[in-house]
């Protein structure tokens, strides 16, 4: 059925154009609902920010490949192992995939730097018809009439490739402007569903969930801190010392662990590059300034630097060759786990209902995972009255896997798995992965929604 012939397409407003938010944008397009994001940034920092590669395991891509998008075309490298190294560079365990375990993914395991699958969403939203508003800042939503307030006129759209058709007609046809107490000017959008997809520091959040002590639930800092940088591959190679961080084939992941801090690092963009994460104590940094972003501090090199001067010489000799502008530093947060995450016709996707560290790289992945399976629940056939019981259908789906995911990446907080200890490699990682990886959260909601509407069938047959 199209919804010329039936209902209405629902009017989703989505806050923040992110790993989530674009995702949700594209699974509610492929459903014909008539979908925007709105954006904070200009969006730049996603297609040019460094030292930033993601894991895309096999529940993240199955996903993304139901969506049109195959990361093989999108510079991505095959997963292939995981080698583990101690402070003195001495090998403890080096596992690579066998060709058994990649026949039992449910689809690849994949390699990729950030700014490759941020463009391939942004690129995919936009052929399918999401308006995709730049410079727009979310100021509060309204979970029971619909709304979302963004600062100061609604900006226009962002002028994207392939957005010949992108306009704002719809949007100014029904919105209303106002002046704040503060003089500053506001836009309020209706729509029929809130998507808060904004994030660690989500602004959504508050108006969403309150915690059993009705306070505005709050992140803060893990007790750890990464440096994040990108190295050529190349000179890694090309350097007899620091080759043993490069293997052929490529795309295996390296772990090089201290008692209290580590070096992570595997290749993206077809293995040009090595993307490097160092994760330390917050105590030994000190004071992290936290930007609106997070993504905007730049580091210094020698205080990345002294946080390894005990690690052996390949791990010296690789963080002198990080060039002296390309270090960001990020605290890494956490959060409760929060109550709920909807209410009434709003609901929180994505790090703004649950920050993930990256200990087992399944953030994005549960990201991609909750906006695939609202896409699914919001089914052609949804109707705005029926919106608030389609999220307490999808918060069944999503809430409790992501509660364990969560509970799976505290865990490999500590490094202590991995030091002399544990010879044979990390069980409790493998654990995780076991949970993690298999599951379909595309193919899981399909059931689960045909249940339920064979739930409703059931009901009305039986008054
Ligand atoms: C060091 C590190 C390594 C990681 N590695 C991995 C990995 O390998 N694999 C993996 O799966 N995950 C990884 N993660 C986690 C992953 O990056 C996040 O879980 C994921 O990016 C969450 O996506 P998101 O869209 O929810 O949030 P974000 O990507 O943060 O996007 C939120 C968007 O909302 C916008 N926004 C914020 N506030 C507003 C507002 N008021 N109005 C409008 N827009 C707003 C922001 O500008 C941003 O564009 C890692 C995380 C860290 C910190």
């Amino acid at each position: 059925m199209t919804h010329s012939e039936g209902n209405n397409p629902l009017r989703v407003l989505i806050a923040g154009g992110g790993i989530a938010g674009l995702t949700a944008a594209i699974a509610l397009c492929l459903q014909g609902h008539d979908v925007q994001v709105f954006e904070q940034s200009s969006l730049l920092r996603h297609t040019t920010a460094s030292g930033n590669a993601v894991f895309c395991a096999p529940n993240c891509t199955v996903l993304l490949n139901r969506l049109g998008i195959d990361l093989a075309q999108e510079r991505g490298l095959a997963y292939g192992g995981a080698k583990f190294l101690d402070s003195d560079c001495d090998v403890l365990h080096f596992e690579r995939t066998s060709d058994e375990q990649r026949a039992s993914w449910i689809a690849e395991w994949y390699l990729i730097s950030r700014v490759d699958l941020h463009n391939a969403l942004r690129r995919t939203a936009l052929e399918r018809g999401v308006k995709i508003h730049t410079s727009a800042s979310i100021q509060s939503i309204d979970p029971e009439k619909a709304t979302m307030t963004i600062a100061a006129d609604l900006p226009r759209s962002h002028e994207l490739d392939n957005n010949s058709n992108n306009n704002n007609n719809h949007t100014h046809t029904q919105s209303t402007s106002s002046n704040n107490s503060n003089g500053t000017s506001t836009t309020t959008i209706p729509g029929t569903l809130i998507i808060g997809a904004d994030g660690v520091h989500s602004a959504t959040r508050t108006h969403i969930v309150r915690t059993p002590s009705h306070e505005a639930p709050t992140v803060f800092s893990s007790g750890a801190c990464c440096y994040r940088f990108l190295i050529p591959t190349a000179t890694l190679q090309n350097n007899p010392i620091t080759s043993i961080f490069v293997e052929k084939p490529q795309g295996v992941f390296v772990h090089c662990a201290g008692e209290d801090r580590r070096l992570v690092m595997y290749p993206c963009s077809l293995g040009e590059t090595m993307n490097c994460v160092a994760i330390v104590p917050t105590a030994e940094v000190g004071e992290i300034k936290r930007g609106r972003t997070d993504y905007d501090q730049v580091a210094n090199k020698m205080q990345l630097k002294a946080h390894f001067a005990h690690f052996a010489q390949p791990i010296q000799q690789l963080l002198d060759m990080v060039p002296d502008d390309g270090i960001r530093l990020y605290d890494l947060f956490d959060m409760e786990d929060l109550p709920s995450l909807i209410r009434d016709k709003a609901v929180l996707i994505g790090d703004a209902g649950h920050p993930f560290q990256p200990h087992i790289g399944q953030g994005a992945a549960q990201a991609i995972e909750d906006a695939c399976a609202l896409g699914v629940v919001m089914s052609r056939d949804a109707t705005p009255e029926s919106v608030p019981a389609r999220l307490q259908l999808w918060q069944s789906l999503r809430k409790e896997r992501v509660s364990k995911v969560m509970a799976l990446t505290r865990a490999r907080k500590q490094p202590a798995y991995w030091n002399k200890t544990q010879p044979k490699g990390d069980k409790g990682l493998a654990e995780a992965y076991a949970y993690c990886i298999h599951h379909n959260a595309w193919t899981n909601a399909e059931e689960q929604l045909k249940a339920w509407e064979g739930g409703k069938v059931a009901a009305r047959g039986s008054s």
